[in-house]
């Protein structure tokens, strides 16, 4: 056996015969049924020219075939690249004549446009569609199911998962077979997960979240997955009965909320709600625990280092933190100036180092060089503490930091008492340019309707709970956030589509 994440799989399948994924029409894959195809998609791959080390970019619809061809693509010694299937051929340009793949696997629809830019690199296309038809299952049904799988040293690397880049370029995280076998095999037992769990996947494939913590930790259990398509209120409540675990960005336990359906009766049976990938209100996790009887898990990780932090299994989970560091990860907060480590609940720059944490960025040695301390941290561009349980708290990304008249803001200290307010659904706190205090602190509100705050109201609210340099120039009032398919405000948004709202009137007109 070697290091390569398929091997591992295999050797960790205890009984071949139990359902793997599932997808709502009813197809059904047992982990026999996955290992037999992922050895004929890896045969073709091969057959295409695939070699060890090569680049597979992958923009298709999530299906039971695409999450195949990941563990297809691994088992070939390729290198994973799934890509958001949002992105523009424009945006797929850029992917590929970065990452120079040498197959491209798209959906029908998108064959012409994709063929014109791999031939730039001279790559190889292939279709797949979201029922999983294509061009690459038709080569497949001719293909031996037996494929030796190619060895890999735990170093190499299994996938590519681009950045979200809400600022600059989309940089591609690097990931080894031994950085996701081991934060599966951690999240395994940190989340109790067995062959008897059923999780509901409703999550997108080409995600760190959806693709490597839901599939990687379920399959790794010997456990089953239900895919859905998307995000669907209805539909998870009426699997909820037949499974055991949910994983979701928070939107979804807020949709969810919204829905009269869900209550303590729906969520009997389940025994775990995990929510991550952007922060979970306090309220959010309150509200659950009031309808459901369940205290929602929250867990912190990113791209480029799998899961760090986890509320624990047994113990504790606290709403509004994400946990303490998983087991093998060590988390400290520096100095972001100066790197100095700091103490107990002072924020500051969150630092991780351990196994789950990937080996560089793709072809950036300085961008790589830069993001790592010289004794291993890597540096995660999150604010946030350690409180004097250990448990770490986010505040923000470093570059949502606003600083108003040389004082440092944390926007979720800002948003924790707008928040409170009542009639007030959520906020987003930005720095705008401000002539007189570089930035000025913004609040950008959703309010709940009838009898909700106005502006003079909520800067009322919140006189006297903040220092005065923390309190906002201006509340503004949206109807809802921009979030981006992960869940995650795009502060970035607000503070482009606000960006001249201190601006001075000019004086020569
Ligand atoms: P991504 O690489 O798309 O997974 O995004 C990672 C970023 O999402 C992190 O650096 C955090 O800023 C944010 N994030 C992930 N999980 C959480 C969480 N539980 N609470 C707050 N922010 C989170």
């Amino acid at each position: 056996m070697t290091a390569n994440l398929f091997d591992r799989l295999e050797r960790a399948i205890a009984d071949p015969t139990r359902a793997a994924i599932a997808t709502t029409a009813g197809n059904v894959l047992t982990y026999a049924g996955l290992l037999a195809q992922a050895g004929r998609l890896a045969n073709v791959l091969a057959a295409r020219g695939v070699k060890p080390g090569d680049r597979v970019a992958v923009q298709v619809e999530k299906s039971i075939p695409a999450m195949i061809l990941y563990l297809a693509t691994v088992r070939a010694g390729g290198v994973y690249l799934p890509l958001n299937t949002a992105y523009t051929l424009a945006e797929l340009d850029y992917f590929i004549g970065d990452a120079e793949p040498s197959l491209i696997v798209c959906d029908p629809a998108r064959r012409d446009g994709v063929a014109a830019i791999a031939a730039k690199i001279g790559a190889g296309v292939e279709t797949l569609d979201a029922q999983g038809g294509g061009s690459l299952t038709e080569a497949a049904r001719l293909a031996p199911e037996s494929f030796p799988t190619v060895p890999r040293a735990g170093d190499d690397l299994a996938a590519i998962l681009y950045t979200s880049g809400t600022t600059g370029r989309s940089k591609g995280a690097m990931l080894t077979h031994d950085n996701l076998v081991s934060n599966a095999l951690t999240l395994r037992e940190a989340w109790r997960f067995g062959p008897d769990d059923v999780l509901i996947h409703a999550l997108p494939i080409y995600h760190t979240h959806g693709l490597f913590v839901a599939c990687n930790v379920t399959l790794f259990s010997g456990g089953s997955m239900i895919f859905l398509p998307k995000f669907d209120a209805g539909e998870i409540l009426a699997l909820m009965p037949r499974a055991t675990v949910l994983m979701g960005v928070p939107t979804f336990y807020v949709r969810l909320l919204q829905n009269a359906g869900l209550d303590r009766q729906t969520a009997a049976g389940m025994r775990l709600f995990v929510s991550g990938s952007a922060p979970l209100l306090a309220e959010t996790h309150r509200e659950w625990r009031a309808r459901t009887g369940h205290a929602i898990l929250e867990r912190y990780g990113m791209t480029e280092t799998n899961m760090n932090t986890s509320n624990p299994y047994d113990g504790e989970r606290v709403p509004g933190a994400v946990g303490l560091p998983l087991p093998g990860i060590a988390v400290r907060i520096t100095d972001p100036e100066t790197a100095r480590p700091l103490g107990r609940n002072d924020i500051g720059m969150i630092e991780v180092k351990g196994p789950n944490v990937f080996k560089g960025y793709w072809r950036m040695p300085d961008k790589t060089a830069a993001e790592f301390r010289p004794d291993g941290f890597f540096i995660t561009g999150d604010l946030g503490k350690i409180d004097d349980d250990g448990y770490v708290h986010i505040v923000g990304r470093g570059k949502d930091l606003v600083i108003t008249g040389g004082f440092n803001v944390y926007p979720k200290e800002i948003e924790d008492q707008i928040d409170a307010i009542p009639g007030v659904v959520e906020s987003a706190v930005i720095g705008v340019p401000h002539a007189d205090f570089g930035e000025g602190v913004t609040a950008v509100v959703v309010r709940s309707g009838e009898g909700a705050p106005d502006e003079a109201a909520i800067l009322a609210a919140l006189d006297g709970r903040l220092a005065k340099f923390k309190l906002p120039k201006r509340v503004l009032f949206l109807d809802e956030l921009p979030r981006n398919t992960m869940g995650k405000v795009q502060k970035n948004l607000l503070r482009d589509r606000f960006a001249t709202l201190y601006a001075r009137p000019d004086r020569a007109s």
